[in-house]
């Protein structure tokens, strides 16, 4: 049971000015749909066909380095284009909203602190916000593909929250300036979606 390429529900062009229609093209049909074929190649025939991502993920140290790195980069992606939309607007989830205000205080230190963690991350890789088991919220970063359900990550939960921060996300228009792809990324922010994903803990299989 191979994985398809999941619609992306909006144009390449949709997301401008804040990410550019080529970037979106390129990002989605060579880098995503890569991702995808090597992992449904490296899943093949294998016991991980009939398992979950997440339930993969969750033991991914034991297996070859193209499942932890294919399999993160759909997983990865498919979430991202989930969690962004040409159709940002401000009002988020009661129940969402009261959590970010419980552990980080207000909104606009949530952004803060998920900022930072995204332009600190060294190289390629992505920042997060996350559900740990206990319900708190927590902001992290990840190198390459890996996120934080995979058993290899220090730190660990369901993530609700997500951003790309490899260049192949941003350089096309922002170059150098990854700081500013991450002040625009907030303009995008899916929150219903962010919300579905905070209330259908643990379970991500609407994801993919
Ligand atoms: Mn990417």
């Amino acid at each position: 049971m191979a994985y398809k390429l999941p619609e992306l529900g909006y144009r390449f062009d949709a997301l401008e000015p804040h990410i550019d229609s080529k970037t979106m093209e390129i990002h989605y049909k060579y880098h995503f749909a890569a991702y995808l074929n090597n992992f449904n190649a490296a899943i093949e025939d294998t016991e991980l066909e009939v398992q979950t991502p997440s339930e993969i993920f969750s033991k991914v140290s034991k297996y070859r380095k193209t499942v932890r790195n294919n399999g993160g980069g759909f997983f990865n992606h498919a979430m991202f284009w989930k969690i962004i939309s040409p159709h940002s607007y401000g009002s988020i989830d009661i129940d969402l909203f009261d959590a970010i205000i419980k552990y980080f205080g207000t909104l606009y230190h949530l952004k803060e602190e998920f900022s930072v963690a995204a332009s600190d991350q060294f190289g390629s890789g992505w920042a997060w916000l996350i559900k740990r088991n206990n319900g708190e919220l927590q902001v992290t970063s990840t190198s390459n593909q890996d996120n934080p359900l995979m058993d290899v990550c220090p730190v660990r939960g369901t993530p609700i929250l997500c951003l790309d921060v490899w260049e192949h996300a941003y350089y096309l228009k922002y170059q150098n300036r990854r700081t500013d792809y991450i002040q625009a990324f907030w303009d995008l922010i899916n929150w219903d979606e962010v919300a579905n994903l905070y209330h259908k803990q643990p379970a991500l299989k609407e994801i993919i």
